[in-house]
């Protein structure tokens, strides 16, 4: 909202980070500066997209988190990557260091540029700062903090100790001409070669789209259970927080937990409470699905101890999919014990889909519509507050909007796969990707693996990589059933999927060890392999062991 002389109007910015904003706001200054109508402002002003930046996290050596942010070393930028850290920082009580190079192109005399520099780096709680570079260096009198300066990247290195790094939160930032990236792959931690690679502009990109199908007031509720379906649910909270998301859902209560530990604040939803997790939900205000007598009256009698009142929860009507739930002829005795109490109160009751995917159970989808209609009806006609309403899945917001209700529970969507045939346009999220240790020529005729299942039927170039089962690799698409990529072209996997190896055929690839290899992600969709598996993408995604490093980032 702005006043500027005569004009009093609105404007939206597709934005959360301060420097972001700040930078919004100089675009502003300037259209109204030169009288450009409200309208054209509101338009221009949604349009705008954030400064170029690649952040990436990485675990670090001694339990450090390593920021990477070598994209460009503006000031601009460098307000941005601080904000980032910030927000990792305060969910992890982690101490906040950063290595800066000098910065190029601000025009700025260098006292001046550096004495800025030093303020909001102060500003934004930095502990330790090691300078890199022959003007930063000079300057090393403006900072007040722990410090150290070198005039090159390389006489850094030369002197790197890693037992000097612990528990801390490392922003590399750094010119291209320091090349960085040599400080962050000696501080990365390298066990295991095989990661999962997570996209959140994706996963920003998808919510958006889902959120562009819906009525600007429908509510959504991004479903992060099971470790956010593999991708790892703290990154995917935040980003969903800061865009604005209403609410979360996590399945059991310790789950929901460590997102409140790690500093998520929005309302989270958890599916699968037990008796036992009560005083969690409640510490961690957590707000649990309601879905049995035996439940509703435990929490009522575990909240009045506490002296609680107007708890939320959540009503789950079993319309058809006969799993969990009340059922339409509870729904009188549900509104019996609900209003003759005032611990908990019905923040929203809703329905889960038994096959919105398939066209063939249309119809049965839309009688358990019906039934959670008079169900939902009920209970709002017997309640003095409001009840939102929901029913939708992913496949159900593609394939029925018109049942959006007031909120919506988006799960594998917005991890980029479509439950459905028809495309939609979804980003793919996550990529799990390894390298190739060795190659070896071999003769036809000779045998690969375990069983000696693998027969070579020509002569042949066999790659070994670092992935096998315990990495979530299912065996079964051992023996020519399954591939990877390589270089642009498919490899099939030769022989039986070891535990933490596995064999591929290269012959007809231009590769040497070291290069790069798909597992899954952009070029091998998760749904193939989950067809030739004969199950779902939700299994392929949420079965990549934890053992795999997670990295996210951020175009
Ligand atoms: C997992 C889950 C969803 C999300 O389903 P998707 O098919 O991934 O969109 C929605 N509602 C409930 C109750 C769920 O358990």
């Amino acid at each position: 909202e702005y006043t500027y002389l005569q004009y009093h109007s609105y404007i939206t910015i597709p934005f959360v980070e301060d420097a972001s904003i700040e930078n919004a706001i100089h675009c502003l200054a300037v259209m109204l500066y030169y009288n450009r109508p409200p309208e054209a402002i509101t338009d221009r002003m949604k349009r705008l997209t954030p400064v170029a930046m690649r952040m990436e996290v990485k675990e670090g050596i001694n339990n450090c988190l390593i920021i990477n942010d070598s994209y460009n070393s503006d000031i601009n930028s460098l307000t941005i990557a601080l904000d980032f850290q910030n927000r990792r920082a305060a969910a992890k009580g982690m101490r906040r260091t950063l290595i800066l190079s000098d910065i190029y192109q601000t025009g700025l005399p260098p006292a001046s540029l550096y004495r800025k520099v030093a303020d909001i780096i102060l500003h934004k709680g930095i502990e330790r700062l090691i300078g890199i570079g022959p003007v930063i260096s000079d300057n090393a009198y403006l900072f007040n903090l722990e410090k150290e300066f070198y005039p090159t990247t390389e006489s850094f290195l030369a002197q790197l100790d890693p037992a000097d790094f612990h528990n801390e939160l490392i922003l590399i930032k750094g010119a291209r001409e320091f090349h960085f990236e040599l400080i962050s792959e000696t501080l990365e931690l390298k066990q295991h070669e095989t990661i999962l690679e997570i996209n959140l502009d994706a996963i920003v990109h998808n919510y958006n789209l889902f959120k562009s199908k819906l009525r600007p007031e429908t509510k959504i509720i991004c479903m992060v259970k099971a470790f956010g379906y593999g991708a790892g649910s703290y990154e995917l909270a935040k980003t969903l927080q800061d865009r604005g998301a209403d609410f979360l859902a996590v399945a059991v209560a310790d789950e929901g937990a460590e997102l409140r530990k790690a500093g998520i604040t929005m309302p989270i939803l958890v599916m699968n409470p037990e008796m036992s997790s009560f005083r969690t939900l409640f510490s961690y205000y957590l707000e649990p699905e309601i879905y049995s007598f035996e439940l509703l009256r435990a929490i009522i009698a575990e909240g009045e101890k506490l002296g609680l009142a107007g708890y939320p929860v959540h009503i789950k009507i079993d319309s058809g999919m006969h799993r969990l739930g009340f059922e339409e002829k509870d729904m009188e005795q549900v509104v019996e014990i609900l209003n003759d109490q005032t611990v908990v109160i019905a923040r929203s009751v809703f329905s889960h889909f038994a096959g919105s995917d398939e066209k063939r159970f249309d119809d049965y989808s839309h009688r358990q519509i019906e039934t959670f209609s008079r169900c939902a009806d009920y209970l709002q006609q017997h309640s003095k507050h409001k009840i939102l309403r929901h029913i939708l899945n992913t496949a159900g917001i593609l394939r029925f909007p018109e049942y959006q209700m007031d909120m919506v529970r988006l799960g594998i969507g917005l991890y980029g796969v479509s439950p459905i045939d028809t495309p939609c346009g979804l980003e793919t999220v996550s990529a799990l990707k390894t390298t190739i240790l060795q190659i070896k020529t071999l003769s036809a005729g000779e045998t690969i693996g375990y069983g000696r299942k693998g027969v070579l039927s020509r002569d042949s170039r066999i790659a070994a990589i670092p992935i096998g089962y315990a990495d979530g690799l299912d065996r079964h698409l051992g023996n020519g059933k399954g591939c990877v990529v390589v270089n642009g072209k498919r490899a099939a996997i030769v022989g039986n999927i070891c535990m933490d190896v596995c064999m591929i055929d290269v012959t007809d690839i231009d590769c040497k060890p070291g290069d790069r290899v798909e597992i899954f992600g952009e070029q091998l969709p998760v749904t193939e392999i989950a067809e030739k598996l004969d199950t779902i993408p939700y299994e392929i995604l949420t079965s990549v062991s934890t053992r795999v490093k997670r990295i996210y980032y951020r175009e």
